[in-house]
């Protein structure tokens, strides 16, 4: 499979320059050449099917033979080592938890990919590769944790100052080794614009081999494409249209479930849930899309102004909102509907969401009023126990610590701090090599 750069369709190349670039040189996201069908069978035998032996089956067709068959199995084996539930809380309603990994956030699934599908590359380029990463909280620690004492790979993490929370702080800064993370003075946006400057700056280039582990990264984002595929296969729907309710950010997780829908994925409609971050929801209401800057709020993983992948999304849906509204509505929730959301959901069911997953529940909940015929799953993208502050707060009950988040509240804060200036990063970044 060959990648292109959305700015510059006709030039192809192959996986390893699209991963170790991470953005193509013309500053465009890569897409792949095609998005190959499953087999109409597939959906068949999925059913019965363990989510490492469907990962594997879908990812075969984007990553053979530049992968060899039987690395791939083992990066795909390795990488998606935890559970992955999906929870019937009523009738025709499920909640899919994506956070079992060992970050406690989606995030794990493409990170933990990515880390070893770029640890293979450095070592067959032998080079060491420098993967520069800009978090709003939960993406620096899945990265961080995915790569950490990976050989031939160092990690700088961008993260934005008093901006996550104690505990996503924790998970960033408390990695030693082969991971420097460096608090900014600054947003989420300025983060991720330091770290745009950074790639298509000429002199770092030449100084190191520089890649990005956000979901602009074609190996982050193709994985979770993965669990959406699964997701179908459990659900074994017949007749009855499915609603997926993304709480979304960046609109990584909800670009791959569109890839997911055109191999064959049976899902009718996405909701592009948001915070009051609601660009993408505005251009579907409007057709216009106006970025701007990101609102801190309490679902601090979606809080972006200008998501990265909405160039994949009118890549794919051919710069037609028209033909985008056919598969996707927007909905668009406040801190104060979130923290509602989380209480009514936990005495209604005794069910614990946490912020971001409870914006993605009530876009599926408004959709669902209106369509009944549908069976809706919102993705749960964060154990609550990460932003216990705020749960415990609304459900006003203690949120169980899972021993995984227990462990990173002991360790040491270490950043490097900077401020929201380039040329300051650059010189950090030049004393490093
Ligand atoms: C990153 C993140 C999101 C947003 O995902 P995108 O792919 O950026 O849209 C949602 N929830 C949590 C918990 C996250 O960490």
């Amino acid at each position: 499979m060959k990648f292109y750069s959305v700015r510059q369709k006709n030039s192809l190349v192959k996986l390893q320059e699209a991963v170790m670039n991470g953005i193509a040189p013309d500053g465009g996201l890569y897409m792949p050449s095609q998005i190959p069908r499953l087999p109409d069978n597939f959906f068949k035998k999925a059913g019965s099917m363990s989510f490492q032996d469907i990962a594997f089956e879908i990812s075969k067709n984007f990553f053979v033979p530049d992968l060899p068959q039987n690395v791939l199995k083992k990066i795909v084996e390795e990488s998606f080592n935890f559970d992955l539930p999906l929870i019937e809380l009523d009738k025709q309603l499920y909640v899919f938890e994506l956070f079992h990994g060992p970050t406690c956030a989606f995030k794990d699934f493409a990170a933990r990919f990515m880390a070893r599908l770029l640890s293979f590359f450095a070592e067959k380029s032998r080079q060491e590769i420098t993967i520069l990463v800009a978090t709003s909280g939960d993406t620096g620690s899945a990265v961080a944790s995915g790569f950490l004492n990976v050989d031939n790979i160092k990690v700088i993490i961008l993260y934005p100052s008093g901006k996550v929370s104690p505990l996503q702080e924790k998970q960033l800064t408390g990695m030693s080794g082969n991971v420097i993370a460096i608090e900014v003075q600054g947003s989420f946006d300025d983060c991720q614009k330091l770290a745009k400057q950074t790639f298509l700056d000429e002199e770092l280039r030449k100084k190191m081999t520089l890649t990005s582990a956000n979901s602009i990264n074609i190996a982050r984002l193709l994985p979770q494409s993965f669990y959406y595929v699964y997701l179908c296969a459990r659900l074994k729907l017949k007749n009855i249209p499915l609603v997926v309710s993304v709480p979304s950010g960046n609109f990584g997780n909800l670009t791959a479930g569109v890839i997911a829908k055109r191999m064959g994925a049976p899902i009718s409609k996405f909701i592009a849930s948001t915070n009051t971050n609601s660009v993408v929801p505005e251009y579907l209401e409007t057709g216009n899309f106006k970025p701007r800057t990101s609102i801190s709020t309490i679902s601090n993983a979606m809080d972006v102004g200008n998501p990265s992948n909405f160039s994949r999304m009118l890549e794919l849906y051919d710069d037609d909102v028209e033909k985008m509204r056919a598969d996707i509505c927007g909905a668009i929730f406040s801190d104060s509907q979130t923290r509602d959301a989380i209480a009514n959901v936990f005495n209604r069911y005794q069910y614990i969401m946490d912020p971001h997953g409870a914006v993605a529940y009530l876009g599926l909940i408004e959709f669902i009023k209106t369509f009944q015929e549908y069976t809706g799953v919102f993705l749960e993208t964060a154990h609550p126990a990460k932003f216990f502050e705020e749960v415990e707060k609304v459900i006003k009950t203690p949120v169980p610590m899972p021993d995984r988040l227990k462990n990173y509240l002991e360790r040491e804060k270490q950043a490097v701090f900077l401020n929201n200036d380039f040329d300051e990063l650059k010189n950090f970044l030049l004393r490093q090599f």
